[in-house]
């Protein structure tokens, strides 16, 4: 039986949180097409990993382990997972659409001859072809895209799928593939939010925009978010200005994001902001001006000043967390 391959992301020694939504996603695909679902594991002492996909209904875990995947290389991955393709012939291939999925499936694609739908937020299947949903044009079209090359491969927005366990037997087999030396190996990763919740990861955003005035005032924004355990995240405008870290930017060039949650704070909603959390399945939007475009895409908006509005609602919140 042919099946659907997830590439599973692992950076700093942990599976990141993506792989469950991407292998919720290829369950929920091989069970429409009537096909398995494998991950692929690359790395080194990857058997500390195996427990998990199989929590999500992932029934084959492929390990391949080389002393020269023990720091991520774009070039050396994406060489050894697309001889697993070759040897394993999946009908689907799905990573999520980190930063590092973004980077390395287009390069996997190249070299196994097929297309990409990228950063794809929805997906269902006709007739046997699977048809995935992703933004175009800075999200202002969802194009359905049928990808005629084979395997049809695809990198799953994060936050686009909730995920769902579904508890499998897993087998584990170790594959033989001959990695190339790396031509460049990232070397460490930084981030700017000193270990906070990323954006990207979020189920909860608080952002804030110029209308913040300063970033002196951003502890309204770090309050509220405080309460309700959600990241921060912020306009382009307040990133240029040098607020905010550049990390915390949502929109076409800065991250994309989908949580349940996005609290717009004095940002107008630019097409370009819009971009960037369009998809989130909530939008609460506070900005002084009616007239605002955010109010045109907001669920809940609240016309009023942030310097008044945002006490208020952490103050209620936590009222109602304390009662
Ligand atoms: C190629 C390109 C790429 C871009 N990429 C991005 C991107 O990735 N992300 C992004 O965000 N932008 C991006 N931009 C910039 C974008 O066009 C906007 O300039 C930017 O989003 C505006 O940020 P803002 O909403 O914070 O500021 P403004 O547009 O200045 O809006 C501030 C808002 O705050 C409100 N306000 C003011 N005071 C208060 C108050 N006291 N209380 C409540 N509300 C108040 C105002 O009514 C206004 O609506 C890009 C632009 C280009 C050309």
């Amino acid at each position: 039986m042919s099946m659907v391959l997830v590439v599973s992301e692992i950076r700093n020694g942990e599976l990141k949180k993506i792989n469950h939504e991407v292998y919720t996603a290829a369950r929920q695909l091989a069970d429409q097409l009537n096909l398995s679902v494998a991950t692929v594991l690359l790395g080194t002492n990857l058997e500390s990993f195996t427990d998990v996909p199989s929590r999500f209904g992932v029934e084959t875990l492929y390990l391949v382990e080389d002393p020269k995947l023990e720091k991520y290389s774009p070039d050396a991955y994406a060489a050894g997972i697309a001889e697993v393709i070759q040897q394993t012939s999946p009908a689907v291939v799905l990573m999520g659409a980190s930063a590092t999925g973004k980077d390395l499936m287009p390069r996997v694609a190249q070299k196994v001859g097929a297309t990409l739908a990228q950063d794809v937020i929805q997906f269902r299947v006709e007739n046997g072809d699977v048809l995935f949903t992703r933004p175009m044009f800075a999200g202002k079209v969802w194009a359905d895209v049928k990808l005629t090359s084979r395997p049809q491969m695809a990198t799953i927005r994060p936050k686009a799928i909730r995920p769902e366990e579904k508890p499998v037997e897993a087998s584990v087999e170790k594959l033989s593939v001959s990695i190339p030396d790396p031509l460049a190996v990232v070397e460490e990763i930084s981030t700017s939010g000193g270990g906070k919740l990323d954006v990207t990861e979020a189920d909860i955003i608080v952002a804030g925009g110029r209308g913040m005035k300063g970033p002196e005032n951003w502890h309204l924004i770090e309050e509220l978010a405080d309460v309700l355990g959600a990241a921060i995240g912020a306009s382009r405008a307040v990133v240029d200005a040098g607020w905010r870290p550049h990390g915390e930017q949502v929109g076409q060039t800065g991250k994309t994001v989908s949580p349940t949650l996005y609290i717009a704070c004095g940002i107008s909603g630019a097409i370009q902001h819009l971009a960037g959390m369009l998809s989130s399945k909530y939008i609460v939007a506070i900005n002084k001006d009616p007239d605002a475009p955010i109010f045109k895409v907001a669920d809940y908006g609240i016309v009023g000043d942030v310097f008044e509005v945002l006490p208020r609602l952490t103050e209620e919140i936590k009222k109602l967390k304390s009662e």
